[in-house]
């Protein structure tokens, strides 16, 4: 093997060469663009207060919302369980979307078919498409179930899944019992965390009635007990810190929808188009488990009056629980339906968690932040920033439609915000977008952003450091292999957001040395 080093630039050092320097250049002569001192003055009166007010009235237009298609969050539902292929009823380019987001901020390849509708499809019909699609990803792929969700096209043109499907089978494409979920997701409605939605409850309730069997909670014979369902979850890490303290109460329970396999699968040489996922036989049991905790009530909204209503389940619904607060809110909840009591491990790490919190409070009491983020994600952000005496001001969340009940949202976040004295200065904005955000930031300046890798521009432009949490995360690596809920989340939370602020104190140093903090 050669030793010769290998020069790759990045695009930022790339784009810097000459020849592109040059390219641009001479590009600027079919352009007629406008001088750099009117792009200044154009960029100055976009950090305006008057531009802001002129941002805030705008109703036409979405700048940079911070969600992303239903269709998405219907894939990363699918690959929750085992050896199912997500199937994309709709154009190729929109699964290529869901895919590479999905990838990017997993680093792991999304094993995702499409029906590739086009021109033809959009005025006959995605029949046809449909039919030769579950075909040819059954026999390619071999999957033990295929689960439908649709793009905005095939939304438009009213394609009837059930019909199709149907069809297939009389036809042959596919076998009378091999199972096909489906679900709508039409994406000029609701965002990633309903279409996740959608295709949970679609998966638990066909694969039920699939099965014939009556829902009888609490008389599971194989000692099913407790039914968790995470949500849409961009960690892995949680995945695993949900397992460790369920395993500290030694209690059983099946996790419905568990994507962390399939985005955590080892490098053997050998690509597996499945890894782990939910036991397809798993889930009619679970409607005889005692109950079900939810972790993501808003994400949840449909899956849950499911789970009450068909399977007269008990459900505990909480949002993502971060912080110590809300971790404790958890384990009351797990000792409440399984009727165990808290074991003695996790009080202990509890102790760890409040001992770290009184180390870092000198350095974060007081910040002024800025979220945003998913509907849960928040209610949980703001709960830790609350508690480690952080002051949450401007709270955005695009997510905010009918469709996601957004105004039951907003009156939780601010009961929360009024239950702390930190939580006054705080404004909730639903609905907005991260353009709206930018003016925020930069006319009502915080010390520290806390969001997604979308949240980095409005961020950068305001000269305010980003803590990066939520999804998608593209441009730092293995963050959501670390767990973010329970005790061990709050305090690789605190470890995280802490050490970026003690960053920030030592770029400012001011002459008198390095204070060893
Ligand atoms: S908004 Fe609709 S058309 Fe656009 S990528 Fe999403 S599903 Fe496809």
């Amino acid at each position: 093997m050669s030793k010769e080093k290998l020069n790759i630039p990045d695009y930022n050092t790339l784009f810097t060469e000459e020849r592109y320097v040059q390219q641009r250049e001479n590009k600027k002569q079919f352009e007629a663009p406008c001088s750099d001192q009117e792009k200044a003055e154009a960029l100055a009166y976009s950090k305006s207060a008057e531009y802001m007010e002129k941002n805030f009235d705008r109703k036409a237009v979405v700048i940079n919302p911070h969600k992303a298609c239903q269709p998405l969050g219907s894939v990363m539902a699918a690959l929750g369980f085992e050896k199912t292929l997500p199937f994309v009823h709709g154009s190729q380019g929109c699964n290529s979307y869901f895919r590479s987001h999905l990838s990017r901020h997993f680093k792991e390849p999304t094993p995702a078919v499409s029906s590739s509708m086009t021109e033809d499809a959009a005025v006959f019909g995605g029949m046809s498409n449909m039919i030769d699609g579950l075909q040819n990803a059954v026999a390619l792929y071999k999957p033990e179930m295929v689960a439908v969700c649709t793009t905005c096209m095939a939304e438009v043109i009213g394609d009837d899944l059930t019909a199709f499907i149907g069809n297939a089978r009389q036809k042959g494409a596919i076998a009378e019992d091999f199972p096909v979920t489906y679900a709508n997701t039409p994406s000029f409605i609701g965002s990633h965390v309903t279409g996740y939605d959608a295709m949970i409850k679609s998966i638990l309730n066909q694969l039920f009635d699939r099965s014939g069997l009556t829902a009888a909670p609490g008389t599971g014979e194989e000692g099913e007990k407790l039914n968790v369902l995470l949500g849409f979850e961009p960690y892995t890490g949680n995945f695993a810190e949900i397992r460790k303290i369920l395993n500290a109460f030694d209690t059983k329970y099946t996790i419905l929808g568990d994507h962390s396999g399939n985005y955590d699968s080892p490098a053997t040489g050998e690509y597996e188009y499945y890894y782990g996922g939910t036991k397809l036989a798993d889930v009619p049991k679970a409607a005889n488990a005692l109950g079900s905790l939810v972790l993501q009530k808003y994400t949840l909204k449909k899956t849950q009056e499911y789970i009450s209503g068909t399977w007269k389940q008990q459900v505990s619904s909480l949002s993502t629980p971060l912080g110590v607060k809300a971790t404790d809110k958890l384990l009351a909840a797990i000792s409440e339906l399984t009727g165990l009591p808290v074991p003695a491990s996790l009080t202990e790490e509890r102790g760890r968690v409040v001992d770290a919190y009184a180390d870092s409070h000198p350095y974060l009491h007081g910040k002024r932040v800025a979220l945003a983020g998913d509907p849960d994600l928040l209610l949980g952000l703001i709960g830790f920033c609350l508690e480690v005496g952080m002051e949450p001001v401007h709270i955005l969340c695009s997510n905010g439609d009918v469709e996601f009940d957004g105004k039951k949202w907003k009156l939780e976040v601010e009961e929360l915000l009024a239950s702390s004295p930190y939580g006054s200065e705080a404004t909730v904005y639903v609905g907005k977008d991260l353009w709206h955000l930018r003016s925020l930031l930069l006319n009502d300046p915080v010390d520290l952003a806390i969001g997604s890798s979308h949240v980095k521009f409005a961020a950068k432009d305001a000269g305010v450091p980003l803590v990066r949490v939520g999804f998608p995360i593209f441009d730092r690596h293995h963050m959501h292999r670390n767990p973010i809920i329970g005790y061990q989340g709050a305090l690789n939370l605190l470890t995280l957001i802490v050490n970026i602020v003690l960053d920030q104190l030592d770029n400012n140093e001011s002459g008198f040395g390095d204070l060893v903090r």
